[in-house]
Formats: C-alpha cells, structure tokens, sequence
C-alpha cells in the first residue's frame, strides 16, 4: 500500500470530481452538510437497517471506528458462519477500505448486495460494486453473484414491521464485471489527485450529480455573475428547451428581443407585460370570484412520502402521507377563521386529518386550493382508505376551487418572471407576507422538518422549533390565498384579524 488510505466513499467522491475527492481529503474544514445532504445520509442508514431485518441470521459487524477490529470480526464471521449472512462486512486491500452491505451465503461462492435507498439502479452504483467487488476478489472472496438491491415502490406495508418485497434485487453482473480491471486505475489516479495540488476543476452539472457536492460554497465563491438580460428566456412560460437552445443559437437572450409572432398568447402577454413594466390584472377574476357564495374556505394540505413505510397501506416514496393541514374561512364581511391540523406524535396521522377536515370544512361553499390535483388526489386517496369517511371526502373535492388557473388567465406582474408560483405570486401583491422569513420555507424543507420531528432522537426542544415552523409555514399558505383572492377581487386588507381557536396538534 502506497499513499493516501482510501475508501469506497473516497473513490466514488474522485469519480464525481476530483476536486471534491481533493478538498474531503486536504480541506475538511471547507465541507458544509446541507439539510439535504444530511437528510440523504440518513435515508441510506435507515433503507440500510431495513434490509438487515430481512436477514434475521445475519451477522452484523460492527466496530465502525475501529478498523482492525472491524477486519477481525468479519474474518471471524467467515469462518465460523459460512453458513450466514454478513453486514458490514469489512475488507482492505492496497489502502482501499470498504464494507459491503450484505454478503449472502451461496452454492456458487457470496452473494454481494449492495443496498440503494433509490427507486432504481443508477449508473454510479456500478462504479460502487466495481470498487466493492474488486477488494473482496483481492481478498480471495469467492463471489458468485453481485446485487444492486434497491426500492420498490409497488411494495405495500402491512404492518408489524414486515418490510419483505421492500426491495428489488437486480442482477449486475454483466455490467460490474467488465469494471473489475479499471478499478486499479481508478485508485492509482485519486492517489495522483491527492498528491497534488488542488484540481483546477470549475463548478458545473458534477456538482448535483450524483450527490449533491458539500464544497458548493467554497467552489463558487470566485463565480462573477454573469451579466444577464433582466428576463431570460425561462420567462417564456413552458417554452420548449429546443425552441429556446435555437434561440440562443441564433443569439437571443433576452426574451423582450424574441420576436412576438413567434409566441404564443401567454407569452406574448409575458413579453408585453415584461416590457411595459406595469402589471395587468383583467376584470374576469373578480367576476368569476364575485360569483361564489359564502363562507369560503382556503385548503392546504403537507404531505409527506417517506422511503421507507411507517404506516400501514403506504407505500415507499409513493405515499404523500398528508400530516398537516390549515384552512382560514372567509365569511361574507371577509372575517377570517383559521382552522389548522398538525399531527406529530408519529402515529398514523390519515385518519384524524380526514376526519378533522371533515369538519372544518362544513357542507357547503367553494373550497380554494392552489393547484387542485394535488389537494383532489390526497382526498381521493383519504376516502379510499376509509370508505365510511368517503362520501365527505368527496363531497370536498367536488367544492375544490383550484385559484392557480384562475390567477394565471388574469394576472402577471413582471416581477414573477414566468411563474404563476404562490410563491412568485405573493411578493406582487401582498409583500407583507414573507417565506423567506420562516424557519419552514417551503414543501421541501416542511418535510425535512418533519422527518426530524419524527426521528426518535430529535431533543424536545428542537421538536417544538420545527413545529412551530411547520405550523407557521401552512397557514402562510393558506393566508396567502386568501390575500391574493382579495387582490384578484380589488377586496382591501381585512384588519379585523383572525381567529386561531381551532387549531389542533396532535403530539405523542
Ligand atoms: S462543488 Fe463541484 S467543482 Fe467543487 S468540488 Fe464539488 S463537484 Fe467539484
């Protein structure tokens, strides 16, 4: 062995980029773990255990920080207990370190599967059976078969911690092998990587692929802006990638400078609106809106799709598990009530939701959404699952308004650059209400923010942040629809307040 300890990690981290293999190495101090990157550590770990309890024989090595103690144990296991599953079983040869996720025992030499917390075989888990499978051969290991063995979304949990038919076992032999002999290659030039000086290697698509790269700062901190027309194509509402690639070709890059009668009608009022700087809203909305009876109700559910099920008749990543809503009410004066549900005490939250909704809901009146398939398909999901409840549930998806469409025929101010986003929305007409200020500032991070409640090790303390966070992020949501339906309607602020009573969150 010669030069810098490697690991599987290290060498798929070369492969990404060098760079990234250099700084890990020779500038910890400039890593920075994102709630992303975190979150993905921690799904692998948890896919990881899911797997081991398939294997019930199996023998886990441990001693994660204690390498030689590691390879000890695991040439123990395969010589007492041919006969049996292997975690973690650790191996090294030439300064490569790696730990195979599952070893399983065979007529024709070790089954190796490689456990993946994605729905699918990716091109990077090659790579990493390469280099897992090349140590354990240097290691005289006989290997028969090698797995890639990854998610199944079909799969239903029933329950009672039952996760057979969680995941998909796929053969990749024929593409692992071929790799065998690169992998010496592969070591002797993250060696020269590490021996030199820092890559010169410039940001780019390597940075988010296949793992988000935790030196994104430290990499982009010299990136001048590149001075850009203030609207870019991208603000050609759903204008192809090919029809924008020509015109860039033919080098436009301002979108005022497309010629118009190459639009259509949506982006041509875009461009118009963009133009003159002034934003238009039409007439129309307020006479649909001015239409609808009273009281009104403004709907907003959080979901969450976990990796691997926790409640029964779920699915992995296919489930959107709603655990959050809030609904604000609107009567006749515009007074508001605001109704919320939270459940975070990690019990199945479906049930109450349903039934909490139900009653908030009342029997009659428009129900606003922004973006009704979302809302409609979580209901319809609901009353699925509890038939008794179904009737309701679908009683409220037949009062779904959905604003999105109402709100992308009327209204563009230049400032939402393409996106009829509530997001891109609310800024314009009601710059009082701000995301960027919430701890949960979107859908992405309200449901990082939920796992973590959920995780038994998340303290008390931190719990309570991230539930208030959540409980401030929902109803912002369903706020900023009532304002904008206000706004669409030339209805001024209401100041009379809202009334919070009938918020509920369920706690363990
Ligand atoms: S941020 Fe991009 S360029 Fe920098 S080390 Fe990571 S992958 Fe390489």
């Amino acid at each position: 062995m010669s030069g810098h300890g490697l690991s599987k990690s290290r060498l798929i981290a070369w492969k990404q980029c060098p760079k990234r293999l250099w700084l890990q190495i020779h500038r910890r101090d400039l890593l920075e773990i994102s709630d992303h990157i975190a979150q993905t550590f921690e799904i692998g770990f948890e896919v990881g255990e899911v797997a081991r309890t398939l294997y019930p024989s199996g023998i886990l090595i441990e001693d994660d920080d204690d390498l030689s103690a590691a390879l000890n144990s695991t040439r123990a296991a395969l010589i007492t207990h041919p006969e049996l599953p292997i975690f973690e079983a650790t191996f090294q040869h030439d300064g490569v370190l790696v730990r195979a996720d599952l070893l399983l025992p065979g007529a024709s030499g070790y089954r190796m599967a490689e456990v993946k917390a994605s729905a699918s075989v990716k091109p990077y888990h090659i790579d990493d059976c390469a280099i897992q499978a090349w140590v354990l051969q240097q290691n005289k290991l006989s290997l028969g078969m090698i797995e890639v063995m990854h998610i199944n979304t079909a799969f239903v949990y029933q329950g009672k911690g039952d996760y057979h038919g969680m995941f998909t076992n796929v053969n990749v032999d024929d593409a692992v092998f071929p790799l065998l002999k690169l992998v010496p290659e592969w070591i002797k030039e993250a060696r020269a990587t590490l021996a030199g000086e820092e890559p010169n290697i410039q940001p780019g698509l390597q940075c988010e692929d296949p793992y988000e790269c935790p030196f994104k700062r430290h990499c982009n901190r010299h990136i001048i802006q590149v001075l850009e027309p203030s609207y870019t194509l991208d603000i050609l509402y759903r204008m192809h990638a090919a029809t924008k690639d020509a015109f860039h070709a033919n080098g436009i890059q301002d979108a005022l400078l497309v010629p118009s009668e190459l639009l259509n009608e949506t982006q041509q009022w875009i461009q118009r609106v963009s133009h003159a700087g002034v934003p238009e809203l039409f007439p129309a909305a307020k006479n649909l809106l001015a239409a609808m009876s009273y009281p009104r109700y403004y709907l907003d559910f959080e979901t969450i799709n976990l990796a691997v099920p926790r409640w029964e008749q779920t699915r992995p990543y296919a489930s959107q598990v709603p655990f959050q809503w809030s609904c604000h009410t609107e009567e006749a004066n515009h007074h508001l009530k605001h109704a919320m549900f939270l459940d975070v005490s990690g019990n199945d939250p479906r049930r109450r939701c349903a039934e909490q909704m139900i009653k908030a809901l009342g029997y009659a009146g428009p129900i606003f959404v922004y973006f009704q398939s979302f809302e409609k398909s979580r209901i319809a999901e609901l009353a699925d699952l509890y038939p008794d409840l179904a009737p309701a549930l679908l009683a409220i998806n037949g009062r779904i308004v959905d604003l999105l469409p109402i709100t992308r025929a009327n209204y563009y101010h230049p400032e939402m650059k393409g996106s009829w986003s509530i997001k891109a929305v609310l800024p314009t007409i009601a710059a009082d209400l701000r995301y960027d200020l919430l701890t949960v500032g979107n859908g992405g991070d309200a449901q990082v923010a939920y796992r973590e409640i959920l995780h038994p090790q998340t303290p008390e303390d931190r719990k309570q942040e991230l539930t208030l966070g959540l409980r401030e992020y929902c109803t912002l949501d369903t706020l900023a629809m009532v304002r904008l339906a206000w706004f669409l309607q030339g209805i001024p602020i209401n100041k009379n307040g809202s009334d919070t009573s009938n918020e509920i969150t369920q706690k363990n």
